[in-house]
């Protein structure tokens, strides 16, 4: 977390930060930056122009700049937009709600005196300019049954792997992904081509509802497994131990009841 849907509420609250002209670049975090770009570099190519737009693919928020080119940027599993000082989001898993001025990763100030910032304590997301977006695969908002099948059909990895490979399809998360596995009833350790065509439709239907419903809902923390995913945690469908285990890296839960 931030997810896809996080990332899609801080696309809207940029919103705010367009046609503002930038005069300075308070604080940039060099570790956010590539070794192609220098502060310097980024100063130059930000300071006297402005935002023209603000988009999203997956995870990676662009906000165009008036100069042609684009400001990619990404929050990693603790950062936090902020936009005149606020953040539309209060509660990020993973992250911390206090407030500590080291976590300014990026600061950018405008004219009129407001800023665009990102605090992020664990220092994982970045700053890129021109980002590339071919690496990304289809936008969680815009999953249909082609993409999922083409993302899913070739591959033998766990399909919960699959599903959060962003080159496939971007904007999953570990949260996401393991509550649209729970309500899809499929386990997240079975491989990717070994799903049948009435698990795909069922998965299809999970995948959109899911998404829509958190969205609507305030974030990908909302779905109806989060509050069980402790060690010791219940299905909260059967009343069953959940499994707790991990799959690239990250902490999974599953029911071995219902989930097959
Ligand atoms: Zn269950």
């Amino acid at each position: 977390m931030p997810e896809g849907i996080e990332v899609e509420y801080y696309r809207q609250t940029a919103l705010r930060a367009l046609n503002r002209k930038i005069k300075a670049i308070e604080t940039i975090d060099h570790k956010y930056l590539s070794d192609t770009c220098s502060p310097a570099d980024f100063r130059d190519l930000l300071i006297g122009n402005y935002f023209t737009k603000a988009g999203r693919k997956g995870k990676l928020l662009i906000l165009s700049v008036s100069n042609e080119c684009e400001l990619g940027l990404r929050f990693g599993m603790t950062g936090r937009l902020l936009i005149d000082g606020s953040s539309p989001i209060k509660v990020l898993e993973y992250s911390s709600s206090k407030d500590n001025s080291n976590w300014v990763r990026l600061s950018i100030k405008f004219q009129d005196g407001g800023s665009l910032s990102i605090k992020d304590p664990r220092r994982l997301g970045a700053a890129q300019i021109n980002p590339d977006l071919c690496s990304l695969g289809t936008d969680l908002y815009e999953i249909t049954a082609l993409s999922l099948s083409e993302a899913l059909k070739h591959s033998t990895r766990p399909i919960k792997a699959r599903l959060m490979d962003q080159s496939k399809i971007s904007g999953l998360g570990n949260l996401l992904t393991d509550e649209i596995l729970w309500r899809s009833s499929i386990d997240p350790r079975r491989q990717s081509n070994s799903l049948s065509h009435n698990d795909m439709r069922r998965l299809l239907r999970h995948t959109t509802r899911t998404i829509s419903e958190l969205t609507n809902l305030g974030g990908s923390h909302m779905g109806k497994l989060q509050n069980h995913r402790v060690p010791g945690g219940l299905c909260p469908k059967d009343g069953v131990p959940l499994n707790r285990y991990k799959i690239g890296g990250r902490t999974t839960y599953s029911c071995p009841q219902h989930q097959k």
